[in-house]
């Protein structure tokens, strides 16, 4: 079994973490089965967190080997024999054909190379985000991360939540993990979205951005620059000079970032709390002062 496989020219490199845990799991069991069969890990690095290493202990004292390779050492597989009767890795039990799957391996501890003809080659690969993530991400403006998976609003503050209002998530969506902890925060999701449905009026937040439309000249500058896309240009409602047109920010969903507000050329927008006439206190001379507005 060799893990922490990545195709040529993977865009990125990260820890799928159930991989490891996989394969020390399937190793036992063959180990049970048949405790004469050898079964060899190629791991980078073994990643077997919370109570899960103690089955790496237990693999390894049912004489399961573990031989540690990096990026300078990756072990090489090749077939050997009449490689044209074997059509696809893994085909080459003896006795089908006469190919063999030959894997080379350096051994750090000996230093020198060490040749495994396995019957059985089984790569641990990424997982990967699934087909529709990043249309779905952009059908509800929530954000990724770098590997393609959902992005949390904080991940101990917010776990479950996104910066977007009202919409969770949880489970492989999220990143990789196992059937335990999605059911986990599956529960903790359902959670979340009660505590909004349970209530008869929804409570927003005091600090958000609020558009004088009066003085919006409907130049899209918030539409732009908002990082959580909530300003909109609604065509019902009239800006300054009459023009069609004017900025509206949904209270609900603003996440009072201020972003808009220092922006906005013509000043029509005011972050609630922390007004221009609360932070300039234009009225008094002393620094620190507080103005009622
Ligand atoms: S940046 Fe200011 S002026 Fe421009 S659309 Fe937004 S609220 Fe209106
Ligand atoms: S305060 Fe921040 S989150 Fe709210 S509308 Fe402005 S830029 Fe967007």
């Amino acid at each position: 079994m060799i893990q922490c496989v990545r195709p040529e020219g993977a865009k990125y490199d990260y820890c799928s973490r159930i991989c490891c845990t996989s394969t020390i799991k399937n190793a036992m069991r063959i180990k049970v089965a048949s405790p004469n069969c050898r079964v060899t890990v190629l791991y980078k690095d073994i990643i077997t967190y919370g109570f899960r290493e103690q089955y790496y202990t237990e693999a390894r004292r049912r004489g399961v080997l573990f031989v540690r390779y990096d990026d300078d050492t990756k072990p090489i597989v090749e077939t050997v024999g009449d490689t044209k009767k074997s059509e696809r890795v893994g085909d080459t039990r003896k006795g089908e054909n006469n190919s063999q799957l030959r894997v080379t391996v350096q051994e750090p501890i000996l230093r020198r190379p060490m040749v495994i003809e396995p019957d059985w080659l089984v790569l641990s690969t990424a997982i990967e985000p699934s087909a529709g993530t990043a249309e779905m991400s952009k059908l509800l403006e929530v954000p990724l991360s770098h590997e393609g998976f959902f992005l949390e609003a904080h991940i101990k503050m917010r776990p479950m939540d996104f910066m977007k209002e009202g919409i969770f998530v949880c489970g492989m969506a999220h990143y990789p993990k196992f059937i335990g902890e999605c059911i986990s925060q599956a529960l903790a999701t359902a959670g979340r979205a009660i505590t909004i449905l349970a209530k008869e009026p929804l409570y927003v937040g005091d600090t958000i951005a609020v558009v004088d439309q009066a003085k919006c000249v409907g130049c899209l500058t918030c539409v732009r620059v908002c990082p959580f896309h909530i300003p909109k240009v609604d065509p019902d409602r009239v800006g300054v000079g009459e023009i069609v047109g004017a900025a509206y920010i949904e209270p609900s969903l603003c996440q009072g970032c201020g972003t808009c507000t220092a922006e906005c050329p013509a000043t029509a927008i005011q972050l609630m709390n922390y007004t221009d006439r609360q932070i300039m206190v234009p009225e008094s001379p002393v620094l620190g002062s507080w103005v009622e507005v």
